[in-house]
């Protein structure tokens, strides 16, 4: 995700303003702000490598950058003590677990998070590409995050068709597709508010992933596709990346 899920959530300037900056604050960094939201970033790796992804052509996001090295990933310790510090400047909107990278690849970090979230009455949200069941076959992963409280999803669909989804999505597991359109319609069927959403890039018929995104009882978010064209021509509202 959020590589390929960062941009939608990024966009949206919600007050504070996302923070730009010359040069971006060197990593590691695990919180960052970005509008009224404080996000979690978890993990470079991913299960995919979208031709969309931010990564790409830079690890910025925020002013943040967000390359984390394998030994850097953080633990639930070290996320929660850097969103202890967060808060002293004030209570966020959302939480939200991401990365550039896919967060679900540390389903126990986030689980733990999560309940030290609940503790504050702090609503959480995940930028996930929705392999994560591939990447946990010996768990149910939906219901672990409904159980430790998760409150909302945006969820990378990114296409309507599986064969549209492996040529954009590229992702290492097969029929990562029908996992995606199961996490969905499990999260759900959990009670977790889920919006589907889509890169703008031409192979994708918009149209049938949000006419797909309604039969799964999903909302449904189109994504600017960032480039490094555009990106100036946004940067003020969206110095953000692009997954979920
Ligand atoms: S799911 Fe795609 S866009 Fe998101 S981090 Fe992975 S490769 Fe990048």
């Amino acid at each position: 995700m959020a590589g390929g899920g960062i941009l939608p959530e990024v966009m949206k300037d919600t007050g504070n303003g996302p923070q730009v900056s010359p040069e971006p604050i060197r990593g590691p960094n695990y919180v960052y702000w970005g509008g009224r939201n404080l996000y979690v970033n978890l993990t470079s790796r991913c299960s995919s490598a979208c031709v969309f992804c931010l990564r790409t052509w830079t690890w910025e996001v925020y002013g943040y950058d967000l390359r984390l090295a394998g030994s850097q990933e953080p633990t639930a310790g070290e996320v929660i003590t850097a969103l202890e510090y967060a808060f002293l400047d004030g209570a966020p909107e959302e939480v939200v677990f991401t990365g550039l990278g896919e967060p679900t690849l540390r389903l126990d970090v986030i689980l733990t998070v999560l309940d030290w979230l609940r503790t504050r009455r702090v609503r959480g949200r995940l930028d996930t590409n929705g392999q994560g069941q591939l990447s946990h076959p010996d768990r149910d992963v939906v219901a672990d995050l409904a159980a430790a409280g998760l409150k909302a999803a945006s969820v990378s669909l990114n296409a309507a068709d599986p064969a549209t989804y492996d040529l954009v999505c590229r992702p290492v597991f097969e029929h990562a597709f029908r996992a995606v359109i199961r996490f969905i319609r499990d999260a759900v069927a959990a009670g977790i508010e889920v919006t589907a959403t889509v890169v703008d890039v031409p192979e994708v018929d918009v149209e049938a992933a949000a006419e797909l995104a309604e039969e799964l009882g999903a909302g449904f978010r189109v994504r600017l596709h960032i480039t490094p064209d555009v990106a100036p021509k946004v940067r003020k509202e969206a110095p953000h990346g692009q997954h979920a």
